[in-house]
């Protein structure tokens, strides 16, 4: 009856099944263990009437045109440019840093000068990954390198990765580079915002299609199984269409290469009677704390009917697959990448599966990102 399964209803998965449901006129059924449809981009209305992301403050941001296009079929936007703040003992900084930030460290012909030596040595509104602009020649650079390291990258990458920055992957700090110039975004892309009735509405919008049926509360595991001959079953009988799977590939084939590792995070929502909570969308603790970073909604949505205001900080630990616990970050280093190309091999041999999402292919994709993929891997399906 369905000419596609698609396992996930977060980005990954409600793109590939609109593009196909309408393009390709295909019968779609999604399946998601959630009680919910979109994934880790859900928001919804607290108690209080604010609308919260429960899973992590999400900011969508692009310069890819055709995703920008995509979504826009479904939702209106309220254009947000996003801004952090790093609380460094007390005092509020910009993150990125900046050059204001280099200002505000350093006294006036200090600052001038080291600002001087990073136009000339990256030009103006290059973006340096700290870890690149700690191995600088001049003494100047690596001392201004220093702070922002021990400032700002140590303990938070501390908190969220329970590693030093020189013990991940290079490319997770380069997401948050030094900025020379005077920018205080924390994104640099063209276009940014939130959806203006939330991302569940964006998703909800997208799956609104008479090809698309949803399946909530619906553990793939249950319903689907992966035979030894390469053929995968629904409800027990052969299935020959196509399935998308959007969830963590070690799952799929029952951990039986070990589990990859994965941080996890607990939030904890806060509710204030009171107009301002921080009088930012987002602080980073970056030198203290056991959370990362506190989230203040409002700032966010630009949500104004709403009584008082709801934070959350986050927690993060060590993902151990127990019950209610969710896999966030997948952890990119050499041992984990080859344990993944193992489960990737098992998956080959499904001619009919493909593997799409954050935790499918086990890589830290924007919303951008995997939404693009998703398209562009719904375009070759037939
Ligand atoms: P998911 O959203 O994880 O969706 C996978 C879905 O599959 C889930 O609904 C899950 O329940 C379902 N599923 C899993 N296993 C099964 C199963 N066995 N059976 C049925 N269903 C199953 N990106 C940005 O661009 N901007 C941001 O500001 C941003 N902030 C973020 C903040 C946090 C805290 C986190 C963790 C991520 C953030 N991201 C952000 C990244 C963004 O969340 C991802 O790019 C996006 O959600 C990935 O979508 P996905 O469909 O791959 O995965
Ligand atoms: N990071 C940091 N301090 C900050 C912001 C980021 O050390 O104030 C590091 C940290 O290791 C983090 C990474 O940069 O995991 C990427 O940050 P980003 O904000 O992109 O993380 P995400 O929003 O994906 O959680």
């Amino acid at each position: 009856m369905y000419d596609i399964i698609v396992v996930g209803s977060g980005i990954a998965g409600a793109v590939a099944a609109r593009y196909l449901a309408e393009e390709k006129d295909k019968k779609v059924l999604i399946l998601e263990k959630r009680n919910h449809i979109a994934g880790n981009c859900y928001d919804k209305y607290d108690e209080s009437g604010v609308l919260i992301h429960v899973y992590g403050p999400h900011i969508f941001h692009t310069n890819i045109e055709e995703v920008y296009n995509y979504f826009s079929r479904f939702t209106d936007w309220y254009p947000f440019r996003h801004k952090v703040v790093a609380n460094i003992n007390g005092r509020m900084m910009p993150v990125p840093f900046n050059l204001n930030t280099l200002h505000m460290i350093y006294p006036e012909e200090e600052a001038k000068d080291i600002e001087a030596r990073l136009v000339e040595d990256y030009g103006m509104g290059a973006r340096v990954p700290i870890m690149e602009l700690r191995k600088n020649a001049d003494k100047r650079v690596r001392k201004i390198a220093d702070y922002v390291y021990e400032n700002i990258f140590l303990h938070y990458t501390m908190k969220q990765w329970g590693k030093k920055p020189e013990e991940i992957s290079e490319a997770v700090t380069a997401r948050v580079p030094i900025l020379i110039s005077n920018d205080d975004g924390y994104f640099n892309d063209k276009y940014q915002g939130v959806p203006a009735d939330g991302f569940t509405k964006m998703i909800e919008h997208m799956l609104d299609h008479e090809n698309i049926d949803i399946d909530l509360n619906t553990d793939c595991k249950d319903v689907l199984s992966f035979a030894d001959d390469g053929k995968i079953l629904y409800e027990g009988s052969p299935f020959n269409g196509k399935v998308i799977y959007t969830g963590p590939i070690d799952e799929l084939f029952d951990l039986k290469f070990g589990r990859l590792p994965y941080r996890s995070l607990n939030f904890k929502f806060e509710h204030y009677d009171k107009d301002d909570f921080q009088g930012h969308s987002v602080v980073n603790y970056t030198v203290s704390e056991e959370f990362t970073r506190i989230t203040e909604f409002k700032h966010l949505t630009g949500q104004e009917d709403a009584e008082g205001t709801t934070i959350v900080k986050e927690y993060p630990f060590e993902y151990k697959g127990r019950e209610g616990e969710i896999p966030y970050y997948s952890i990119a280093n050499d041992e984990n990448n080859a344990l993944y190309e193992k489960y990737k091999e098992t998956a080959d041999a499904y001619k009919n599966l493909y593997l799409i999402g954050r935790l499918a292919e086990y890589k830290y994709y924007n919303i951008d990102a995997i939404a693009e993929r998703a398209l562009s891997i719904a375009k070759t399906i037939d």
